[in-house]
């Protein structure tokens, strides 16, 4: 019989322990760390063993294949002896894939899954499609197709879960966007990261949907290499492009769109096959051009699983923000005050700056990655009257920023920070926690530190 090991034991991992007994085979799960009470009750019940705290190498080398969390490296010693084993390793998503028959509408890029995800979901699932959400959220995508009872799936997938992907494949693909981020794991070379992003790209045909975003130049880079691909490009875009001379002395200004997605004069126009659609940005539940972007995306995959104008602008309209990304969370004394803790590198606050007109007062700072903030030097400078370093080391945020903001403040304390703002805040100025760092030097993760703002905002009132 096919003895399946699963490493790692979290709710992707549990997922697939449960899927692969459904399907009759030997399972046996393995977490070097310790499992929550609730996956050891999970296992307990369907008769899975498992262990924790430690890998035992016999068992694990035993196995016919291997599903692996992706928060495991390549390069650690026991993943290096498997493939020497050639014992195949695969992700949960290639795993739970070859048990659906639902459609996949496949989401990653490296700032923004999370918030496309959730509004192409809400978007499918408003227009009455029977559709399930997973990848990094929610439950997990095997435990899904246990059942198998969705026509779709929108999943969101990060480059560690497209690794372990080999006969996966999306009817619709959406790559949003690639900067440098999680390089640790390619061994320093963005290339590698970029080619595991286009992993979301393998087996689609010309039968299938490929949206992007066209202003993103690693992306398109390695697009304009991949000259055997036949999936059907429909690029989005910020920028305008520029109207032959004839139209423009003759007055008309709109160019005609091709198959795709463009921002323009506040409106989106999104162009698929025959159906035009136009939605003013202004009635966008999210806000920032990096939403309309995410935006228009969502609206294509909506499109190209057949919804039409007004159940997409039904879906559109119905939309809530998402927690922790550019959330509003009060206003007082006509001071906004926005929770964006997601925002864990510089390019999303980068998009988060430029989302406001309004003087900011920025809250930022943690654990630093390795940031270059010369990105959002320039916005910093015309836009942000204060910034509060909020870390326990704050010296590289001061030192960069110390000369180019009127008031720079450290703090060591979310309460602290808020109370600061609420002290330098005058009508009309938005406190934008936007960290561009990670939050474990003074919070548990990014959720904490954006519930711990939430709380001190409320505190105020
Ligand atoms: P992910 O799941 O990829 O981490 P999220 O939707 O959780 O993405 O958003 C993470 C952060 O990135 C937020 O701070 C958000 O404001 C910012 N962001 C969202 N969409 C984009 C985008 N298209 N480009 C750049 N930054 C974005």
């Amino acid at each position: 019989m096919k003895k399946i090991v699963i490493l790692g034991g979290g709710e992707s991992g549990v997922g697939a322990a449960l899927l692969a007994k459904a399907k009759g085979f030997e399972v046996f799960l393995s977490d070097k760390g310790l499992l929550s009470d609730k996956s050891k009750e999970t296992l307990s019940q369907n008769n899975i063993p498992f262990e924790e705290g430690e890998h035992t190498e016999a068992k694990i080398l035993d196995a016919t294949e291997v599903i692996k969390s992706p928060g495991i490296p390549d390069k650690v010693v026991l993943i290096k002896k498997l493939h020497s084993l050639r014992i195949p390793v695969i992700s949960e998503i290639e795993f739970a894939s070859r048990y659906t028959k639902a459609k996949i509408v496949a989401i990653t890029g490296s700032n923004g899954k999370t918030t496309t995800t959730l509004l192409t979901y809400h978007i499918l699932k408003s227009a009455g499609l029977n559709v399930g959400l997973a990848g990094n959220v929610g439950e997990s995508f095997a435990k899904q197709v246990i059942e198998d009872t969705f026509d779709y799936f929108v999943l969101e997938l990060s480059s560690f879960q497209l690794d372990n992907c080999f006969d996966f494949k999306a009817d619709v693909a959406i790559l949003l966007n690639i900067t440098p981020d999680h390089l640790d794991r390619y061994d320093y070379v963005f290339q590698h990261y970029i080619e595991s992003k286009f992993r979301i790209l393998h087996h689609m045909t010309a039968a299938d949907d490929f949206i992007y975003y066209q202003e993103s130049e690693a992306l398109m880079g390695e697009l304009l290499k991949r000259t055997d691909l036949t999936v059907k490009r429909l690029p989005v875009s910020l920028i305008a492009p520029q109207p032959p001379e004839g139209e423009l002395k003759s007055g008309l200004n709109t160019p005609p769109l091709g198959a795709g997605g463009l921002l323009q004069n506040d409106i989106l126009h999104i162009q698929y096959q025959q159906q035009s659609f136009d939605f003013p940005v202004s009635e966008l539940p999210i806000k920032g051009s990096h939403n309309a972007i995410n935006a228009m995306c969502a609206i294509l995959a909506s499109q190209s699983l057949g919804l039409d104008n007004e159940q997409i602008t039904a879906g559109l309209k119905s939309f809530q923000s998402v927690e922790h990304r550019l959330e509003p969370c009060g206003e007082i004394k006509g001071v906004k005050y926005i929770n964006d803790s997601k925002a864990t590198n510089v390019d999303s606050v980068f998009y988060a700056l430029g989302s406001y007109n309004e003087p900011i007062i920025l809250i930022m700072g943690g654990v630093d990655k390795g940031n270059d903030y010369r990105q959002i030097e320039q916005l910093v400078e015309q836009k942000v009257k204060a910034l509060i370093c909020m870390g326990t080391d704050n010296s590289k945020l001061v030192e960069f920023f110390g000369k180019k903001v009127p008031m720079i403040f450290t703090v060591d304390s979310m309460q602290k920070a808020v109370q600061l703002s609420s002290d330098l805040g005058t009508e009309g100025d938005v406190v934008l926690l936007s960290p561009a760092c990670a939050s474990f030097d003074l919070f548990k993760n990014y959720e904490d530190r954006g519930r711990q703002f939430k709380a001190a905002v409320a505190e105020l009132e």
